[in-house]
């Protein structure tokens, strides 16, 4: 017998969590479906660093950071670069998630027990004018916890709602179609896939052992995005980034395959924005990989010095941690798939952070002491020297010589050429005896120092590259990585979704990653950091209430 309930949610990740939570609280019957297995509930937001993008916090003012939802807005939209007709829902989701992001984002969380890490970080630091690509203050808000620190209030919800049987949980239900009757979406129909205990992360198995049919007056598609799909990245690849890369590094698991993308399409959905994506440069090869071609960003401080594949330097302001793609633009136009940072262990201590929570032990498991030691160790925190001593793009030597053979034998060729790299290092360090200078880089170091959070934990004390107290020196080959999607289904703000007729599917809602997070690309062509989860928390919540509204 077909199952009905009032609500289907497809995708157990952070989006379908918060909907799901929603509609039980809301007093009415939800069936979440998910193609993994219990352990891997919560999808990409468990492995993820946490970050939050608040406006105005506490923690923003407790460290004399002034922020503002004018300010918010101005970055936002200097970011997002909204240019086309398929941009109206997007920039009206993008005005509503700004002011949740500076109203009641901090206090709901928070009333659910969500804490964060007191010092703000500064993420995608522009580098343009006042109204160009950027956050102009720190607003990256760590959880306390990280990744598995946002999924738990709302794991903790949806147990409580299965306790009292307004939640089910359908594990290795893979959803295959979505079914209409008279243009109205009322059910998902799939394939069981067989029991795999395979560690939470890890690739499961695809063996179909039945199928399943389930019916409500609504389904939610919350499926996540297609950065574990690299075909499907380089189909929607952007002409203005060049090439696609032939060799990219996955940054999510294998799970967040953008199957369902074309399932609901199929339904009659409009997915917009399809050729906006948000992949990182600083991309690392996981030498303890948990899913196929796991990648690790370094999420650098602003120290590093960055070469193209044959040894010039980034021209300003692509610094680290200032603008991603249009690093990422820069690099494809250089007919290279690569690029090199080159810094010290001074700079790798302070500045080197790896995005994800397994990477974090201290805040992940929410150790005072340990996080403590990030300030006092001498050595990096020891997941970054893990990767130094076993990463295959890590190279550690005592001189520049060295390090540039080094770097020319991993690349396997002879491009870096040894004179051309020193010119360019000695001219930088001859910047750094006066505190004000021409070089951009090193101006921005000065910046980044008078903010108080930079100076205690995330920027060096400006020094010489070349000065062996600060040595060894270390170079690290940075691979593209692929991440989040930014297209996605056209949403009105309740989250419901247009048809290509251009009007709503009854019956279809969609959240998170799979809605561009919101309008079918919140972000516009860029983003400003933390804005992904925020995303699914803001789209999965708009689904999930005006859902259990829209059931009788
Ligand atoms: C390492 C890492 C670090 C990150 N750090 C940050 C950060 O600091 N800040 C930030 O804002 N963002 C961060 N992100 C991004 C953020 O975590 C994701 O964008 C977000 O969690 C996506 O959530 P989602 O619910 O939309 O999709 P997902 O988490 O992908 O969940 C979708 C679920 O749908 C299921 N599914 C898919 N298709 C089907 C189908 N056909 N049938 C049934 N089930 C299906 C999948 O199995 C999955 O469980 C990070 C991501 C990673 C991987």
């Amino acid at each position: 017998m077909t199952e009905v309930t009032d609500v289907i949610v497809v995708g157990g990740g952070l989006a379908g969590l918060v909907a799901a939570t929603e509609i039980a609280d809301a007093g009415k019957r939800v069936i979440v479906v998910d193609q993994e297995g219990e352990q891997s509930l919560g999808g990409q937001a468990f492995w993820s660093f946490g970050g939050l993008f608040l406006v105005d916090s506490p923690e923003q003012r407790r460290l004399g950071i002034k922020d503002s939802y004018d300010l918010a807005l101005q970055d936002w939209m200097g970011t997002a670069g909204f240019d086309r007709d398929d941009d109206h829902w997007p920039k009206r989701w993008a005005e509503a998630y700004v002011a949740f992001a500076a109203g009641e984002k901090r206090d709901w969380l928070r009333a659910m027990g969500h804490r964060i890490f007191p010092v703000v970080g500064w993420a995608e630091r522009g580098g343009y004018d006042a109204m160009g690509h950027g956050n102009s203050v720190p607003r990256f808000h760590v959880t306390w916890g990280t990744g598995p620190g946002i999924v738990e209030p709302f794991e903790r919800r949806a147990r409580e709602a299965q306790k009292n049987g307004r939640l089910t949980f359908r594990f290795r239900h893979r959803v295959d179609t979505l079914m209409t009757t008279n243009g109205a979406v009322d059910g998902v129909s799939g394939s069981v896939l067989e029991p795999d205990s395979v560690e939470r992360g890890k690739s499961s198995s695809r063996k179909v052992v039945g199928d399943f049919t389930l019916r409500a007056q609504v389904v939610i598609v919350a499926s996540g995005g297609i950065g574990g799909n690299h075909d499907l990245v380089r189909q929607n690849w952007p002409e203005r980034l060049g090439e696609p890369p032939k060799f990219m590094i996955s940054g999510v698991p294998e799970h967040v395959d953008g199957r369902m993308i074309g399932i609901t399409e199929a339904a009659g959905a409009r997915l917009i924005n399809r050729d906006r994506m948000w992949h990182y440069v600083e991309g690392i090869q996981n030498w303890n990989p948990i899913w196929p071609r796991h990648g690790i960003r370094i999420l650098p401080g602003p120290s590093s010095m960055w070469f193209d594949a044959s040894g010039k330097r980034l021209p300003a302001p692509l610094f680290p941690g200032s603008d991603t793609l249009g690093q990422l633009q820069y690099i494809m136009g250089t007919g290279y798939e690569y690029s090199w940072f080159i810094l010290t262990q001074s700079i790798i201590k302070k500045e080197f952070a790896l995005s994800g929570s397994e990477q974090n032990p201290d805040l992940t498991g929410k150790s005072w002491r340990m996080t403590i030691k990030r300030a006092t160790n001498k050595g990096a925190p020891a997941p970054v020297e893990a990767f130094k001593k076993n990463g295959a793009d890590f190279i550690v030597r005592d001189n520049l010589a060295d390090l540039v053979s080094a770097m020319n034998a991993l690349a396997g060729s002879d491009l870096l050429k040894h004179d051309h790299i020193k010119a360019q290092i000695e001219a930088r360090d001859r910047e750094i005896t006066n505190p004000y200078v021409k070089d951009a880089q090193v101006m921005n170091l000065h910046n980044a120092r008078r903010y108080i959070g930079d100076k205690l934990i995330r920027t060096a004390k400006p020094h010489r590259i070349l000065d062996p107290d600060h040595g060894p020196l270390i170079a690290v080959k940075l691979n593209i990585l692929t991440r989040k999607t930014l297209g996605g289904f056209e949403t009105d703000l309740d989250s419901r979704v247009f048809g290509t007729d251009r009007q709503i599917i009854r019956g279809l809602y969609a959240a998170g990653e799979a809605a561009g997070f919101g309008g079918g690309g919140v972000h516009g062509y860029r983003s400003l950091e933390g804005t992904f989860l925020g995303g699914c928390l803001f789209s999965g919540r708009n689904a999930g209430r005006a859902a259990a509204k829209a059931v009788g």
